[in-house]
């Protein structure tokens, strides 16, 4: 099982700050820890630029196809239904969330099935993999999703936006993924 992806080298920090929100001061790298931390000299601001927590959702239908969304960004191919945990949200009600955003579908998450590290050119994400039934709803595309389509085993996986993604399907129609069980007890929705 596959966990560390690089879809493209990391290059621009162009979210980091200047200039120090708090005092104003000139803000320069603290290369006794690490080197991604911002930290002011002259007051104790420090800007951590971390990856940014996701979540993806593998919805099983009960044929045991899979559904995937076209992307409206990018290079508009498909990934699974995905997107990243809001402030304030677990990593379930955020599921929850973009599920019924791009899917219009809500679902019962039945397991955690993996966890992977992207690298992207802009920003980093660590991704938590979730497996799901239907319960409720029905399939519309919505937010950055423009078209829903169900696909099996054989259908060719050459179109992903994503290669986590197209890693994780493959090994989810393989019968390789396994996982662990949800914690329910702070979940809100989609019991
Ligand atoms: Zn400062």
């Amino acid at each position: 099982m596959k966990q560390f992806f690089k879809e493209s080298p990391r290059q621009s920090k162009s979210n980091q700050f200047k200039y120090c929100p708090q005092c104003g001061s000139s803000l320069t790298t603290n290369h006794r820890k690490a080197e991604n931390k911002i930290k002011c000299n002259n007051c104790d601001f420090i800007q951590y630029s971390n990856p940014l927590p996701c979540v993806s959702v593998i919805i099983k239908n009960n044929d045991g196809r899979v559904l995937i969304g076209r992307r409206i960004t990018g290079k508009k191919l498909w990934c699974l239904p995905c997107g990243f945990v809001e402030d304030g949200e677990n990593f379930l009600n955020a599921g929850h969330r973009e599920v019924k955003e791009e899917t219009g579908l809500e679902v019962r998450f039945e397991r955690i099935v993996n966890v992977v590290s992207n690298e992207f050119s802009s920003f980093e994400s660590i991704v938590i993999v979730l497996e799901a039934k239907i319960i409720g709803g029905s399939p519309t595309a919505g937010d950055d999703i423009t078209e829903l389509k169900w696909i099996q085993s054989q259908d060719c996986f050459e179109e992903f936006e994503f290669t986590a993604d197209k890693h994780i399907t493959e090994k989810h129609f393989s019968g390789h993924l396994s996982g662990i069980l949800i914690d329910r007890r702070y979940e809100t929705k989609g019991i």
